[in-house]
């Protein structure tokens, strides 16, 4: 396949987002930038816009996108700029574009995901919490609008790779007896339970392998990154929870690994970049250089595996059951956590206070069933709402106690940090 594509990038002034550009700057014969967004950085974009000059560029925020309108026009740059989730939805899903980089963080990234799925398009998902919030309504989109679906996690596109072509969604099908999804364990895999309470957000986002967006640095620090990606593959892969095993993996060396019936176990192995997923799937079914620094197995000499610790790290445990329970249990899972998570990096709450608002959120929300987007959106917002009610509750209790919370009293110096 050479002909070009034409590329739309949901969320391109993020970690992915960038790192997809990157790749596509080295192919300018392969790929056609279309279409860029972000949320309220109007100065990131205009930046890309100025390089890529993209047909479209759109502003989740209005007062950015006039802002980055004005800065556009005042250059003779001929890119229309859109605002909103509509201009996100529509960008996802225009007739011209070929192929959808779903990179933006949360479930904020869920309809423009969605409408990418129901156009067809050939969709690039590193948007895990869309799956991980409507993984059934997702996939029936998927498959009603006959996309392409491509995962970027690179664990999942690691188990995407170590898969037969021929699977097409039944894994004892193709002698697929269980998936094992691989965890750098995070810069806290060595730390004692004790000094968790005292963690930083800066901390928390200094990860040892790879250089992310400050939401997925937290999930990967707290393990709920690995939880989230346990239900992303459920979804992806059409899996049983049974069938999806987690090991930590401290070098993130062996991006993941399908194990067959016969005992054998094969893995995707390349240094921690993602330009190499990203790579992966945009030139699908091809392989095109990705930018990355080849494997030097004898330079590293050691891979490391070791079983996960769901004591020090609940938020994997709390995956697992909101995966059992089912429903719009994984929806409010995904809710109380980038609650707990954005106050955490803003110093609200501390980092051991993160599975327990979790917890806490998903014994108090009535857990119903799922049958369409409206039911997760629903769930999404009764869970924010509850979180946001156990934090109130919580600072007053704190406020109302001369020596406060351990955790709080410690969190209250960090000043937040936002993209
Ligand atoms: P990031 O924070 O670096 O970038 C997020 C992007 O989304 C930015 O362009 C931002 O402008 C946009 N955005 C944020 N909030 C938005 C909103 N409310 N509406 C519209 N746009 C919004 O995040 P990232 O690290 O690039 O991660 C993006 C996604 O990819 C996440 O779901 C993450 O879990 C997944 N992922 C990331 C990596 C990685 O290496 N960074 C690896 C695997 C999966
Ligand atoms: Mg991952």
């Amino acid at each position: 396949m050479s002909t070009q594509q034409n590329v739309t990038i949901l969320g391109s002034t993020g970690s992915v987002g960038a790192n997809t550009l990157d790749v596509i700057e080295r192919h300018p014969e392969r790929f056609r930038v279309i279409a860029l967004t972000a949320n309220v950085r109007a100065d990131a974009l205009l930046e890309q816009c100025r390089r890529h000059r993209p047909r479209y560029a759109v502003m989740t925020d209005p007062d950015a996108a006039a802002t980055l309108a004005r800065a556009l026009a005042a250059e003779g740059i001929e890119t229309e700029v859109l605002s909103g989730t509509e201009g996100l939805e529509r960008v996802a899903s225009l007739p011209e574009v070929d192929t959808v980089m779903a990179a933006i963080v949360g479930i904020a990234g869920l309809r423009a995901s969605i409408a990418a799925a129901h156009a067809g398009k050939k969709l690039l998902l590193a948007n895990k919490e869309a799956l991980v919030t409507a993984g059934a309504v997702f996939m029936q989109a998927v498959k009603s609008g006959g996309a392409t679906l491509l995962p970027i996690d690179s664990e999942h596109n690691a188990v995407f790779q170590a898969l037969p072509r021929s699977f097409a969604g039944e894994l004892a099908a193709v002698g697929v007896r269980r998936i094992l999804l691989t965890a750098s364990g995070g810069p806290f895999r060595l730390t004692a339970a004790a000094d968790l309470v005292r963690v930083t957000p800066d901390a928390a986002c200094a990860h040892p392998n790879w250089i992310m967006g400050r939401k997925i640095s937290v999930d990967s620090a707290t393990m709920m990154n690995k939880g989230l990606e346990v239900i992303e593959a459920r979804w992806l892969f059409n899996a049983q929870p049974s069938q999806i095993d987690v090991v930590i993996h401290p070098q993130s060396v062996v991006h993941s690994l399908v194990e067959y019936v016969d005992g054998s176990v094969i893995a995707q192995l390349g240094n921690p970049d993602m330009r190499t997923p990203i790579a992966h799937a945009l030139a699908y079914p091809d392989r095109i250089d990705a930018g990355v620094d080849f494997l030097d197995l004898a330079r590293i000499g050691a891979l490391n595996f070791q079983a996960p610790d769901f004591g020090r790290f609940p938020c994997l445990r709390l995956a697992y059951a909101a995966l059992d329970k089912g429903g719009c249990a994984p929806a409010v899972l995904n809710a109380a956590n980038e609650v707990a998570v954005d106050r955490f990096l803003c110093g609200v709450i501390g980092f051991t206070e993160i599975p327990e608002l979790i917890e806490d959120v998903l014994s108090r929300c009535a857990i119903g069933e799922v049958e369409s987007l409206d039911d997760v959106l629903e769930a999404d917002r009764a869970a924010r709402e509850c979180a946001e009610a156990r934090l109130a509750s919580h600072s007053r209790r704190a406020a109302g106690n001369a020596h406060g919370s351990p955790a709080l009293s410690a969190a209250v110096t960090h000043t937040g940090a936002r993209s």
